[in-house]
């Protein structure tokens, strides 16, 4: 599953290998060999690469101001979650970000 979040600037994005800044939105996607899963091994992209990838798009009007909406989700976000069980990385942690990296 993916999920969409804001850097606190410890962010290394999986695609382009460059660090997420501060503030930026980041998707988190699960993944296995490539594969979006529901359950995997966690990446992390950047909006760049997210787009590339698909798994973002901007929808909306792009009407009177020319912007649109950036979405990580097929369907539309309608209602905010409560990120009670998002584990976001610390900015003392440090270490958070593209850890997992044991070999087979
Ligand atoms: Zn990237």
């Amino acid at each position: 599953m993916r999920e969409g979040r804001i850097s606190l600037g410890n962010v290394r994005c999986d695609g382009c290998q460059r660090t997420i800044t501060h503030a930026e939105r980041y998707l988190t996607v699960d993944e296995e060999d490539g594969v979006e899963v529901e359950k995997g091994e966690k990446s992390f992209y950047c909006i760049d690469c997210s787009l590339q990838k698909g798994y973002a798009e901007y929808r909306g009007e792009k009407g009177e101001k020319g912007e649109q909406k950036l979405t990580f989700f097929p369907g539309d976000i309608q209602s905010p979650e409560p990120d009670s069980e998002v584990q976001s990385p610390e900015p003392d942690s440090g270490e958070t970000a593209g850890q997992k990296k044991n070999d087979e």
